[in-house]
């Protein structure tokens, strides 16, 4: 038996034996995706975590993730797969900054993408995913002022979509701000009958040239559904595995190979077989927080 089925091997029994799920986001590597419980996006994770009765919950994505499990099923012991697997877009909210914001705007509705940290989470008012931004903010009345963070591309492609005034943080996703038009430009030339898909955090000039802005799990329910059969992904590869294994019969481009969430990518099997085995990197938050940040994405999931 080779290496990799003995630790696939060794991840079964660990997960039986401990009662345990394995959520895994769309941007891990493949050979994870293939042996986790459930696969998604942000949204479809949270949804999942605050769906379980399982003891322990093993989160195969970044620390904001593993947190938000956390905050929706506290009772589980939730574990990170390599704790240094971080977001660099949720770290560019400072809480003593936000918190300064909040007490010079107090009539100022603040929505976090769920891509910040549990911190941040317990001071807004209300939560978002790329899934679901566009019917949070709709849903909040038009005379209300809003501050939108921490991604300001997120942000603008929704004030463009709506036509609704917000107020940006200085946030972005390094992976998509790095996505260009010129990308774009190169892509359609080389596959002129490909739709284009990129993801909300992208710029709003990429967003325009692309064919579609969608959230990943948006994007395979896209190409799945869609009567064109090549497609050029502007997002994460990981995104890849699954549109492959759904859509045997369609052609799948990376819009640069280089769009590699470098966080998502430090995780490994091994990684996941030790986080199982040990608990080592248990996600601990104070019940105070736990509390305020519950309330932002309870509100985040109860939007109709
Ligand atoms: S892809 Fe961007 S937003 Fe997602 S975890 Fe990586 S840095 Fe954060």
């Amino acid at each position: 038996m080779n290496e990799q089925n003995t630790l696939i091997e060794k991840i079964s029994t660990l997960r039986r034996e401990r009662n345990a799920v394995i959520l895994a986001h769309n941007y891990v590597s493949a050979d994870i995706q293939a042996i986790a419980d459930f696969c998604g996006d942000s949204l479809e994770l949270s949804i999942k975590a605050a769906q379980t009765d399982a003891k322990m919950l093993v989160v195969c994505g970044v620390r904001f993730m593993a947190e938000t499990a956390k905050i929706l099923s506290p009772r589980a012991t939730v574990v990170m797969v390599r704790s240094d697997a971080g977001c660099p877009m949720a770290d560019m909210v400072d809480p003593d900054e936000l918190k300064a914001y909040k007490a010079a705007n107090p009539d100022t509705l603040l929505i976090a993408y769920v891509n910040t940290t549990a911190e941040v989470k317990a001071l807004v008012d209300i939560c978002c995913t790329s899934g679901n931004a566009e019917k949070i903010v709709s849903s909040i009345p038009a005379d209300k002022k809003i501050m939108f963070l921490p991604d300001r591309n997120l942000g603008s492609n929704l004030i463009n979509k709506l036509n609704r005034p917000m107020e940006l943080w200085h946030g972005c996703c390094p992976v998509h701000d790095a996505v260009t038009v010129e990308m774009i430009n190169a892509m359609r030339e080389k596959f002129p009958r490909a739709q284009i898909l990129v993801h909300p955090e992208c710029r709003p000039e990429v967003v325009k040239a692309a064919d579609q802005a969608l959230s990943t799990g948006a994007m395979l329910n896209y190409v799945t559904a869609s009567s064109h059969d090549e497609f050029v992904i502007g997002t994460e590869s990981g995104i890849l595995y699954r549109m492959m294994q759904a859509n045997p019969g369609k052609k799948f481009y990376l819009l640069q190979p280089e769009i590699l969430c470098a966080d998502m990518k430090k995780l490994t099997l091994a990684d996941v077989e030790r986080a199982l085995r040990t608990g080592k990197d248990e996600v601990v938050l104070s019940d105070e927080i736990i509390r305020a940040a519950e309330s932002s994405i309870r509100e985040m999931l109860s939007v109709k």
